[in-house]
């Protein structure tokens, strides 16, 4: 296989290919093809060959684009690297990648050059720093032929980190193809698609739609620097018909701008759960949402909602997608029948054949079962998929096993409650307490009233013994809630608020 732009600039030469949101430029499959030539020719003139490793770090912006498809057609697999990593940090996954040149931008020259002395380092713009050499200042040598088998990885991707060290999550040409594919099938194909770029491309929601444009056919808006109002006004002067956000992105969206514009066929919204008054707000307004749940090592999407299934079944994050097959077990492994709550193990081939330079993590992951996700939740009868919290997150209080995503789903049902985590805090007593943080619209709210709320609802040992109130939750970039961070500020908290109920 060939890569992929090339094919396109074939069959559409004409067609847009990418747009620039914050200046209206925008270039065909022709230019683009082009541009991609010229950056692959000087990553040759430059010295990388088939078997190298190269790592991006950069904020998204055009030559990122090139950069994606010039590493597809180069043979060689691309290191996207997150492109707020502080020196330290990009040292480590440089190191962990075992990335043999690194490509930078002047927004990350100086972090990169402190990052690493021993890997090459290029700018894709001119610079003046002695250890970089820029790309713009060689001409591009010819480009010896590549193709790609199924199994070859073009990708080495890191996982956010949530759980404990980012891992490096090894995606095969195969795996990029199938997500592509059953993408495609649950959210339509259309290829006068305008898709809005404004996920980081380090992650796989963001660099998903950039890899897929020239198989699709689509146009890709790329937004260099997200921004909630301007975003929500580029889907409206682009006609753009598709975005993939997560849950706080939308919010603010919907925030500064009330509603978005008609021209949007689909509003991906994954990587954090939905929270309920978000998927409602999106009803009211005629918003074409799509739950979806999905992770780095599954090339993005296990499974989707449909709006009309996210309206009538509020928390579902649909069925898993054409190729994917979803069971949810016991600690035992056990096989567990639909309504019964697990761990998802994912197969198929989306499925990720492990992460790179790290065989105790793919041991502990990976088994001919499948991907063990780590993720809890269950099936209904419908076979639709509801995500409740991560095996890690299970408290253990007293003895008693509590499951936060039940405490966090009724407190959040009460009318005064925005947002809300729920987490075991390190306990004298009972081992752990539940405790939460929560965010509330008024000041209202009290503890106790909060408690007796949740009473109705839930067995006593369920009932948050530690409560404190916070502006917003502790987010990472990509919107998970930053369990670690709600921890930390409750265990600080906790004398604070003991005595008030
Ligand atoms: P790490 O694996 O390093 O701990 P991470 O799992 O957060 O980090 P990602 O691959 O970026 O890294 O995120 C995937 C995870 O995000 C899923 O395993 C799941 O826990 C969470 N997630 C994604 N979509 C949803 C959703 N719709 N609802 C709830 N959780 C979701
Ligand atoms: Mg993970």
């Amino acid at each position: 296989m060939r890569d992929w732009l090339s094919h396109r600039a074939r069959t559409s030469p004409d067609a847009t290919a990418l747009v620039r949101a914050v200046t209206g430029e925008a270039w065909d499959f022709t230019e683009l093809d082009g541009m991609v030539d010229e950056m692959a020719g000087r990553l040759v003139a430059l010295g990388v060959a088939p078997g190298d490793h190269v790592g991006v770090v950069l904020q998204p912006r055009v030559e990122y684009v090139t950069l994606i498809h010039a590493a597809m057609r180069l043979g060689v697999t691309l290191v996207p690297l997150g492109d707020r990593l502080t020196a330290r940090e990009l040292a480590e996954q440089i190191e962990t990648a075992d990335v043999t040149v690194l490509v930078c931008g002047a927004e990350t020259e100086a972090r990169a050059v402190e990052a690493t002395d021993d890997v090459p380092l290029l700018s894709v713009e001119s610079t003046t720093t002695t250890e970089v050499v820029s790309l713009t200042s060689v001409l591009p040598d010819p480009i010896p032929p590549a193709s790609w088998s199924l199994a070859d990885v073009q990708l080495l991707l890191f996982t956010s980190g949530t759980t404990g060290e980012p891992k490096a999550v090894k995606l095969t040409m195969g795996n990029l193809l199938a997500s592509a594919t059953a993408s495609m099938f649950r959210l339509g194909f259309d290829p006068d698609d305008r898709w809005l770029v404004t996920l980081s491309l380090h992650h796989m929601g963001g660099i998903a739609p950039v890899l897929r444009m020239p198989l699709y056919g689509m146009t890709v808006v790329l937004r260099d620097e997200f921004d909630a109002g301007a975003a929500a006004d580029d889907i409206d002067r682009y006609d753009v018909t598709a975005v993939s956000l997560v849950p706080t992105m939308l919010r603010r969206m919907l925030d500064s701008r009330g509603t978005l514009a008609s021209s949007l066929r689909t509003v991906l919204l994954g990587g954090a759960p939905a929270p309920r008054e978000l998927v409602e707000r999106c009803r009211d307004y005629s918003i074409p949402v799509y739950p979806t749940y999905g992770m780095t090592e599954t090339s993005s999407q296990v499974a989707t909602a449909r709006p009309d299934e996210a309206f009538d079944h509020v928390g579902t994050v649909g069925r898993p997608l054409f190729w994917t097959d979803v069971t949810v077990v016991n600690e035992d492994g056990d096989r567990l029948p639909p309504g019964e709550t697990g761990e998802f193990v994912v197969s198929g081939p989306t499925v990720s054949p492990g992460y790179y330079n790290n065989p105790e993590a793919t041991a502990a992951a990976f088994d001919e079962r499948g991907l063990h996700t780590g993720d809890v939740g269950y099936v209904d009868e419908g076979g639709r998929l509801y995500v409740l919290n991560r095996v890690d997150d299970r408290i253990v209080t007293g003895g008693e096993n509590v499951d936060p995503g039940e405490v966090a789903d009724v407190l959040r049902s009460h009318p005064d409650v925005h947002d809300v985590a729920v987490v075991g805090i390190p306990d004298a007593e009972w081992g752990e307490c539940v405790s939460a943080l929560v965010v509330s619209d008024t000041d209202e709210l009290d503890r106790s009233g909060l408690r007796d709320f949740a009473r109705e609802q839930l067995a006593g040992f369920k009932i948050p013994r530690v409560i404190a109130f916070a502006d917003e939750l502790p987010r990472t970039v990509s919107g998970t809630v930053e369990r670690e961070a709600v921890r930390e500020q409750l265990i600080e908290r906790r004398e604070a608020v003991a005595g008030d109920t």
